[in-house]
């Protein structure tokens, strides 16, 4: 072949890894629930020699930066200096993957995606070798209608008729969509003449909402002073009367409320705002109200569920990542928006070389110019394939069992000794605890006790992965020392004893840790 590279050695090449989770018929249970990382695997090495001990010793002369250059080289083949043949670039691609962190294990709860949906990562695979752009018609005909047929039926779920949207690189670019579009909306000159003789504009949001929020604030040239965080209850949802204050405070100060970012699952305790109170006031005082669903947007697939998300049916946009709780292959994400023509209106720039108006088929298809990107990815097939194959019942239940199990998981939580939850409110399939080792049980919980308790989960979550037994998040939240976060999503769906075999694991190596306190 060209290029010294022998592309059929690829087509045997064991992809099992990928596909330990559910492998595609609706409910399937994995039969092997393997750890994520091999107890021997080189992972385990990588973490421990980036940790630059003892590779230090050898190297004293050189900073800690490289040093972790010098850790990575020393066990990987990086360099891309001189080219390689097809056997020896296989080798070095074999390498790399031995050191990926296998996300597709069941014990993988590190982030808020999980395992790949199988029929999207077919989705993917043929998106990636049909190596398109989505921008107009006339190079993708059937991928624009996949993507208008996707959005309209997501509208629907959302219970929004005649809207638009847009696929988006992921809920961080959303937020950006969203503000852009409501800073048009109420002041259209911004486009042209930019923020110069606008009045001051605020937004707001609440304490527990995602951080891409103050990130646009400054990428839009509002400033992350103009953020207004409005106080949560102990659930994690926002304090709408507060809310209703901020508002009105603003406004007695001559600035302009521009815009209230609701949250629909929020990213630790997965919690949901009030969405229907949140609309009454946003109507109240015409504020664009706009809810990120990245997380908990996945619950409006399933009737038992989607009533949680009451009100977002009259939000004027809206964030929702397939890609986190539903498994699509990263990234899938949607923004979509009320009102039909805006998008087009805000963001487009009518490139002549692009989007010529005379064309000899109807250019309305030339969904490109209501994007902020020029060469955009195929995101929607792979989020088609997914719901082509399982329908809507499909997606419901996977979205049902998740919720079953995570129910199941903080009913077991709830009465396991040494275990504590940090609200007892399932919204989203989140289940947020401390671990208590039984040396530190029954005692005065002291302010130092507590910063005890806060080392000691970072300790067991250290534990945990190196000793190759799960991956969980944990994190600090406003008054609150570090917690651990088990957040389950849709694949590979995971049986009782599986989440039995996680608490067991957090219990053991909690003991671990604990009994090194009292040493
Ligand atoms: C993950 C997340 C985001 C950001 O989405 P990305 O696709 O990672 O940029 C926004 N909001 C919430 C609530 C999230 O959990």
């Amino acid at each position: 072949m060209d290029h010294g590279v022998d592309y059929d050695r690829y087509l045997d090449f064991d992809y099992d890894f990928v596909l330990t989770g559910d492998c595609g018929s609706g409910l399937g249970l994995d039969p092997d629930f393997d750890p994520i990382l091999d107890r021997d695997s080189l992972l385990k090495e990588i973490f421990r020699r980036t940790r630059i001990t003892d590779i230090a010793q050898t190297h004293q002369h050189l900073r800690r930066r490289d040093l972790v250059n010098v850790a990575v080289n020393e066990i990987l083949d990086l360099d891309v200096t001189k080219g390689v043949n097809g056997k020896e670039l296989e080798e070095c691609i074999r390498q790399v993957l031995e050191y990926c962190v296998k996300t597709n294990k069941g014990t993988f709860r590190n982030q808020l995606y999980g395992a790949v949906d199988p029929n999207g990562l077919a989705g993917a695979w043929l998106a990636e070798a049909c190596n398109t752009s989505q921008y107009t018609y006339e190079v993708a005909p059937a991928f624009t209608l996949i993507e208008l047929q996707i959005i309209e039926h997501v509208l629907k779920k959302f219970g929004i008729s005649d809207g638009d949207g847009i696929f988006s690189p992921g809920g961080s670019a959303s937020i950006l969509y969203a503000i852009t579009a409501a800073r048009f909306k109420a002041f259209p000159q911004v486009k042209t003449k930019g923020m110069r003789n606008l009045p001051e504009m605020i937004i707001f949001t609440s304490e527990d909402s995602h951080y891409s929020v103050r990130k646009a604030a400054h990428w839009l040239g509002f400033g992350t002073d103009s953020v207004r965080l409005v106080r949560v209850n102990e659930h994690g949802q926002m304090l709408t009367d507060e809310l209703e204050v901020a508002i009105k405070d603003e406004l007695t100060h001559g600035r302009h409320p521009l815009f209230v970012n609701a949250t629909a699952g929020t990213t630790v305790l997965g919690a949901i705002d009030d969405l229907e109170r949140v609309a009454d006031v946003c109507q109240k005082y015409h504020v664009w109200m706009h809810v990120d669903a990245c997380w908990g947007g996945s619950l409006i697939l399933s009737s038992q569920h989607k009533h949680k998300l009451q009100g977002i049916q009259k939000a004027n946009s809206i964030s929702w990542n397939p890609h986190k709780m539903a498994g699509a292959p990263l990234q899938c994400s949607l923004f979509l928006v009320r009102e039909k023509e805006l998008l087009h209106k805000c963001n487009s720039a009518s490139a002549q070389y692009l989007f010529q108006a005379d064309k000899f088929y109807d250019t309305s298809y030339d969904t490109g110019d209501k994007s902020v990107q020029c060469g955009r990815k195929i995101d929607a097939f792979k989020l088609w394939t997914m719901w082509k194959a399982r329908g809507d019942s499909g997606l419901s239940n996977l979205l049902d069992q998740t919720m079953k199990n995570a129910q199941f998981c903080m009913e077991t939580l709830a009465t396991k000794a040494g275990f504590r939850l940090v609200s007892p409110k399932l919204q989203c399939p989140n289940i947020c605890f401390w671990y208590i080792p039984a040396c530190m049980r029954g005692q005065q919980e002291t302010d130092k006790w507590w910063e005890t308790l806060h080392k000691v989960t970072a300790d067991i979550k250290e534990l945990l992965m190196v000793d190759a037994r799960l991956m969980i998040a944990y994190s600090p939240l406003r008054q609150h020392r570090n917690f651990f976060r088990l957040a389950l999503t849709f694949h590979p769906v995971l049986r009782q004893k599986d989440i039995l075999e996680m608490l067991q694991n957090i219990e053991e190596c909690g003991e671990i840790i604990g009994s090194r306190l009292t040493q």
